[in-house]
């Protein structure tokens, strides 16, 4: 039997501007999952969300790419998307791209994971959401991860872990994607996934045996629209022990803070900050960009449960180790925030193009004259 882990992501409409998705859509969306459980279309799910963005954490037997799944996960988005228009939330809708769904929701607006696994003995899963910024905000993490022996002694001292991991890049402008193997492209790899706004990791296998250990959301939301229309707020999943980085080895990247593409406007570097699903709401400055990390056993083809079927879920950065890189962050947001609109507080004007900017500096395009 093969287990699929899948969620779905979508901004469908956020209370009092970009920062939270209230109540009622969060229980509109456990609503349909505890019916679709019913039905038999999950076996399990696990409703949240990552500031404004609803996440949907559903497992089940159907494969990935399912278009039953998919068809549910749309259907939810497009009814909380109109209970959000009614109640005049702001951005209500912005994310669904599309109207009419045909058979899957990649390229349609929502962001999607998904991973189908040969459950292992034990098979503990990491899934981790960020809000206010975009795929490539995984790069560092992931590498820190599966690649770097200061971050995952594992990557040392653990036989089964031997050979090192092989990482998939996207390139997100061009649409091509390719495979480096670490630690012996090690170098490469980083020259490109150091360009977090164009490489995003997308996959990463064991080397030696092919192993699927972990999966990101991938899209670029300006690159479907042709326009701003926010950032890509991301979703990963990665696979922990036997064998694998230990749960400690994978939340390891997040005891400092670190900079990523986002926070106001889609349009500035800030400082990533993990919290617990209690403070996943974004603030200040509609940030800094926050991550939160659930962790859950999958067994059987679902999320293992209490004795009254209620998935056993912690959440991970609820927890005072976490303090110092929620101090760091909220340090360095005051830093950059100094610089105003000055870069590098400011993203590349490269990457403005795909904002309102170009907008503004078409007004004065006439007032330049040849020197
Ligand atoms: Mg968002």
């Amino acid at each position: 039997m093969r287990t699929t882990i899948s969620v779905i992501k979508c901004d469908v409409g956020s209370l009092a501007g970009h920062h939270i998705v209230p109540k009622p859509i969060l229980e509109m969306a456990e609503k349909r999952l505890k019916e679709a459980k019913e039905q038999g279309i999950i076996n399990s799910y696990f409703v949240f969300n990552a500031g404004d963005d609803l996440e949907l954490l559903m497992v089940h037997t159907r494969g990935e790419n399912n278009e039953e799944v998919h068809g549910l996960a749309w259907e939810i988005f497009q009814k909380t998307a109109e209970k959000a228009k009614n109640l005049k939330l702001y951005g209500a809708g912005q994310d669904l791209l599309k109207t009419a769904f045909s058979g899957n929701i990649r390229g349609m607006g929502p962001g999607t994971a998904e991973m189908e696994i040969e459950e292992r003995p034990s098979e503990p899963i990491v899934v981790f959401a960020a809000d206010k910024t975009s795929g490539g905000a995984f790069n560092f993490p992931l590498f820190k991860i599966f690649a770097d022996p200061f971050n995952t002694a594992g990557l040392i001292i653990d036989p089964s872990m031997a050979g090192g991991f092989k990482f998939e890049v996207l390139d997100v402008k061009e649409n091509k994607k390719a495979v480096f193997k670490c630690p012996e492209e090690m170098y490469e790899l980083i020259a490109l996934i150091g360009s977090v706004d164009r490489y995003t990791i997308s996959h990463v296998w064991r080397k030696r045996d092919d192993l699927l250990c972990a999966v990101t959301s991938t899209s670029r939301l300006s690159l479907i629209a042709g326009k701003y229309v926010g950032k890509d707020d991301p979703v990963a999943i990665v696979r922990a022990q036997h064998g694998l980085p230990a749960l400690g080895e994978v939340l390891m990247p997040f005891l400092h803070s670190f900079f990523v593409e986002g926070w106001m406007r889609g349009s500035h570097w800030g400082p990533i900050m993990p919290v617990s699903l209690k403070d996943s709401k974004c603030t200040i400055f509609d940030g800094p960009p926050r991550i939160v990390a659930i962790g859950f056993q999958v067994v059987n083809g679902e999320i293992a449960s209490d004795d009254d079927g209620k998935p056993l879920i912690s959440d991970l950065f609820d927890d005072p180790a976490f303090d110092l890189a929620r101090r760091e962050a909220i340090e360095h947001a005051a830093i950059m925030r100094r610089m105003g609109e000055f870069e590098p507080a400011r993203l590349s004007s490269e990457i403005m193009e795909y904002t309102t900017l170009p907008r503004i500096l078409e007004r004065f395009k006439d007032r330049f004259i040849p020197v």
